[in-house]
């Protein structure tokens, strides 16, 4: 019983709120939250020793299922806004970012 929502739900929204949003500043072009508080060793956000990204996607009220990983629809691993980020399958994911790098290594020759 000690999934990720359990440990949030301990905390006031609005306080949450305005901490997090402290560490974060928003692109205005690509609706990106980049995240400027402390990183991981594989560069995403860290937020009171959890994932930045993942507090946000419960905090706006998700849920997550086990086998499923959640995917920057942006690919903005610095990014933490909960509306760019979508649950898939890992195998699914595993996929997308391999495509993903084949295509940004055609574009930069
Ligand atoms: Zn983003
Ligand atoms: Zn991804």
């Amino acid at each position: 019983m000690s999934r990720c929502g359990g440990w949030f739900r301990q905390m006031h929204l609005a306080a949450f709120w305005a901490e997090f949003k402290g560490f974060v500043e928003v692109d205005q072009v690509t609706g990106c939250w980049n995240w400027r508080g402390r990183y991981s060793e594989r560069g995403y956000g860290v937020f009171r020793g959890r994932l930045a990204f993942k507090v946000a996607w419960f905090a706006v009220g998700r849920e997550k299922d086990f086998g499923l990983s959640l995917h920057h629809s942006c690919f903005n691993k610095r990014c933490v806004n909960p509306d760019h980020l979508v649950e898939i399958p890992g195998s699914e994911h595993m996929k997308i970012h391999a495509e993903h790098w084949r295509a940004v290594r055609r574009s930069t020759g």
